[in-house]
């Protein structure tokens, strides 16, 4: 909702940040940086968001980690990428700008905030032409936004959690003098202030929404945070902002079922493939597990088996979620092909015949019939592995239109005054479908937009 300014407030702070996860915390490290004074509203009692749900794993290219592991790349060569897996679709300047910042922001964040980031070397998502995703320890973004806020609280930033932004004050040129918080207990406060980031991700946890713009998830498990609600795109629509690409999202086409626990891709990419129900696959698994969620979504009972074997499980183990779905259970073992089809009750027959299809495309480097290649993919063999999976939507893309310094946009490309947008509020860089969305296309946005928007606000609730 947005109301008119207001002539006093409450009290007044020259930065706020609507929201506690990957994108708002780094805004307030860059603010604070810059010297300005900032609060943080956080809507849950403590900071989580999906930020705490990811594996933390933010791509960047150019970094010393990087460097240090022989990896050769560069932001121009990270853009070409995204253009790539988007069709071309992305704002090519909101892609620069991303691809530019990401690197200094790890830095930044490793130096001056001591997050001890190191880069993934052994698997590649699929897209990357180099290995850049660069993850903290446990690679579990649990891990990142503690360690986020821990920073943030070293600063001196104050967190107010349990403190819902509801509205927006702006006045009739769309400078957003204050907004109005709402307290569990249903007290609100008027709150002003010189600038506004808003870091409150996207609009997965509104069904109403995702209705409306992801109709093939609309009836899938949402993965994400259930506090990200859409307001952030609510509010621009209201104030006339530009909103790009409501209905880009980033879905999942391997989420353990039901013991609902993320089991990383790497288990495609090493060599894992999907079969449906009736033991035989259904789709190319390598063009990446965003899009894989609505071919999921379509085989009976909106269910596959990932399978793959013990070498890989040893790759996917470093992941938090894959050493949690293993403790839980959903990670079955099996030393033969009938041992397989009997633990996860898939028709023997037909699983015999699709393995051996494609481990026999594997040794002649053949592409199967929906258009996998498999040539370099390393082979499967027992002890097998497989877990039963279902789609999911993980979250939105599409969001309000920024410019170079992640401000908000009208239509016409003119910024507004004083206010910012990160993360999952803004639009990212994955085009309007979900074969779109690079891996990392989400955290990307909220380190690199994140800082950007922090550094921006803080210059102009702060003049010299
Ligand atoms: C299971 C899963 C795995 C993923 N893995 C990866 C990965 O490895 N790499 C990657 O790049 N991306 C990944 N993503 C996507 C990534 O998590 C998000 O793109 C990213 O966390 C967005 O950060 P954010 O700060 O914009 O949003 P969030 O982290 O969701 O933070 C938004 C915060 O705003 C708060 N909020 C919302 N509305 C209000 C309000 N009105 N007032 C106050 N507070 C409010 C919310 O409570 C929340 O804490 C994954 C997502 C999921 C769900």
């Amino acid at each position: 909702m947005i109301l008119p300014a207001l002539e006093a407030y409450d009290v007044s702070i020259p930065v706020v940040v609507v929201g506690a996860g990957a994108a708002g915390l780094c805004a307030a490290l860059a603010a604070k940086e810059a010297g300005a004074e900032v609060l943080v509203l956080e809507r849950d009692p403590v900071p989580r968001g999906s930020t705490a749900l990811s594996a933390g794993l933010v791509p960047a290219a150019g970094t010393r980690w990087q460097r240090a592991a022989g990896i050769e790349d560069s932001p121009d060569r990270f853009a070409a990428d995204i253009m790539a897996k988007a069709g071309g679709e992305p704002d090519p300047a909101e892609v620069e700008t991303v691809t530019r910042a990401a690197g200094p922001a790890l830095e930044w964040l490793a130096d001056a905030h001591g997050l001890d980031f190191s880069v993934i070397t052994d698997f590649r998502y699929p897209g990357h032409s180099a290995n850049r995703m660069h993850g903290l320890p446990s690679r579990s973004g649990e891990e990142l936004v503690d360690r986020l806020r821990e920073a943030a609280e070293r600063a001196g930033i104050d967190i107010l959690c349990d403190a819902q932004a509801v509205a927006l004050h702006a006045a009739p040129d769309g400078r957003v003098t204050g907004l109005t918080l709402r307290r569990p207990d249903g007290t609100e406060d008027m709150l002003g202030c010189g600038a506004l980031v808003l870091a409150c991700n996207g609009y997965g946890g509104n069904k109403d929404l995702v209705r409306q713009h992801v109709p093939a998830l609309s009836d899938a498990l949402y993965f994400g945070h259930p506090g990200n609600q859409g307001d952030a795109i609510l509010w621009g629509a209201a104030l006339s902002a530009a909103t790009r690409h409501l209905s880009g999202h980033q879905g999942h086409g391997s989420v353990a079922h039901p013991a609902g626990i993320l089991i990383t891709w790497a288990t495609i990419t090493e060599g894992g493939v999907q079969v449906n129900l009736e033991g035989r696959r259904f789709s190319d698994e390598g063009h990446g597990y965003s899009e894989q969620a609505a071919k999921v979504l379509e085989q009976p009972e909106g269910i596959a088996w990932t399978v793959f074997d013990a070498r890989i499980a040893g790759i996917a183990r470093q992941f938090e979620d894959f050493r949690q779905a293993e403790a839980a259970g959903a990670i079955l073992a099996a030393d033969s092909i009938p041992a397989l089809a009997a633990a996860t009750r898939l028709p023997e027959a037909a699983l015999r015949e699709t393995l051996g299809q494609v481990e026999h495309l594997k040794a002649t480097g053949g592409t199967d019939a929906f258009g996998r290649s498999f040539a370099g993919v390393p082979p499967i063999s027992p002890p097998y592995r497989a877990v039963r999976v279902t789609g999911a939507l993980f979250h939105t893309q599409g969001g309000l239109a920024v410019d170079s310094g992640a401000r908000v946009t009208r239509s016409d490309g003119r910024a507004f005054p004083n206010l910012f947008a990160a993360g999952g509020a803004a639009c990212g860089v994955s085009g309007p479908h979900a074969s779109g969305y690079l891996s990392g296309n989400g955290l990307l946005t909220a380190v690199a937009l994140g800082r950007l928007a922090g550094g921006g606000a803080a210059a102009l609730a702060t003049p010299p």
